[in-house]
């Protein structure tokens, strides 16, 4: 027998997961070019060329003893360093090797997080619509979620929702941008408001309340658009890094924390996140990625590749008549479902062999997420399939 609670998330596994297993099966019942999938992130890009070659010259010249050894569970010291002088150089901060500590993902990072500060019964406040797996990080350490309700008419934080939210128990809040579902980026003044309320609350409540920046979709940004940096509007921010968009290598599990000098109880979160690292069982991050990422520290994911995909979509489901703000980052639209239960429009997308994900799934009914990080032709094929989606709604 299974525990309880897993019974429980078992039957409440992944929507987007159950979608891309359905999405095979389709492929296989239609032929695979008449099922149109925009139901997982995973990235359609290569990754850059350097980064293919600097593994193969890893694994063919670097001591392999080193390469394939334990570490210290924070990573190895000199990918640290690389990393937080990169970091140093793009945003002006000031870090250390000390401050980073290299992740299984942002995945693993956030659970590692998350280890480290929750107590059970404290809160961690999200925004929805939100990656509906923080649901489960935070049962993990037996946290409790508290969701700040969408504003679907900016997708931007409610400010006077989010005040109201915070109280003594309040250990954490994530923040995600850009993000998944909504592909929103918070510009300067909401990170402002946003560190200007937790401060006050600081003081109110006499906590240290600690500001999780989710990021891995740092990179996906479209124009000029400037994702700030987020340490340097609030001292108690840690972030989670993660190189499986970035560089598109989301099966390789490979990102970092980091954790600034000017964090409440520093040389404890650290040392915690070292701990939760290794007794999480992740022990370390894996040790070819983490040499990989310090050789190909400046490489970039093509992301014009994306953007062609997100104008191609915005165009023609708006001239579709659905509607659908055409957002700045990450490569997902969070489109308005045409009817109310939006569970119930994805099942009849479905019957159009269109997978999309609904908006339940991320806090946020009546919308629902369509993932462009696809082939450009897929797209090209499927728009008759929206076209007539939107044609049962009319008349
Ligand atoms: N956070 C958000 C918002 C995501 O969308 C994802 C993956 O899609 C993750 C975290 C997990 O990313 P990783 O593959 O780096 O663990």
């Amino acid at each position: 027998m299974i525990s309880k609670q897993m019974e429980e998330l078992v039957k409440g596994s992944s929507v987007i997961r159950a979608m891309f297993e359905e999405g095979k099966k389709l492929a296989a019942k239609y032929g695979a070019e008449n099922v149109y999938d925009f139901s997982l992130g995973n990235p359609s890009v290569e990754p850059p060329e350097e980064v293919r070659q600097a593994m193969v010259d890893i694994v063919q010249k670097e001591d392999q003893n080193y390469l394939h050894g334990y570490m210290n569970n924070s990573g190895y010291e000199d990918v640290r360093r690389t990393i937080a002088e990169s970091i140093n150089r793009k945003f002006g901060m000031h870090f250390a090797e000390r401050n980073i500590v290299m992740t299984v993902g942002a995945a693993g990072g956030l659970n590692v997080v998350l280890k480290t500060l929750v107590n059970p019964g404290e809160e961690v406040i999200v925004f929805a619509p939100f990656f509906g797996e923080y649901r489960n990080y935070v049962s993990n350490v037996n946290g409790k979620v508290v969701v700040v309700p969408p504003d679907t008419d900016t997708f931007m934080p409610n400010m006077e929702q989010f005040e109201a939210c915070i109280t003594e128990l309040t250990k954490a809040v994530i923040i995600n941008t850009p993000n998944n579902p909504t592909g929103v980026v918070y510009p300067e003044q909401t990170i402002r408001e946003l560190s200007a309320i937790l401060e006050k609350k600081q003081r109110e409540f006499g906590t240290d309340i600690y500001l999780i920046s989710d990021e891995p979709y740092r990179e996906l940004v479209y124009g000029d658009v400037v994702v700030p940096y987020i340490p340097k509007y609030y001292n108690n921010t840690i972030v989670g890094y993660s190189y499986s968009k970035s560089l598109s290598l989301p099966g390789e599990r490979i990102g970092y924390l980091v954790i600034p000098d000017e964090v409440a109880d520093f040389e404890q979160v650290s040392a915690g996140a070292n701990v939760a690292t290794r007794i999480l069982g992740f022990v370390n991050a894996p040790s070819l990625q983490q040499r990989v990422i310090a050789r190909c520290i400046d490489a970039k994911v093509d992301v014009s590749v994306y953007d062609k995909n997100r104008r191609l979509l915005v165009e023609n489901l708006r001239k579709f008549g659905y509607e659908c703000a055409s957002p700045d980052g990450a490569f997902y639209l969070f489109v308005k479902a045409l009817e109310e239960d939006d569970t119930a429009f994805a099942a009849k997308a479905k019957e159009l062999n269109l997978l999309i994900v609904p908006g339940s799934s991320f806090a946020c009914p009546g919308y629902v997420r369509i993932s462009y990080c696809v082939d450009y032709d897929m797209i090209v094929r499927s728009l008759p399939a929206f076209e007539k989606l939107a044609n049962r709604y009319k008349g």
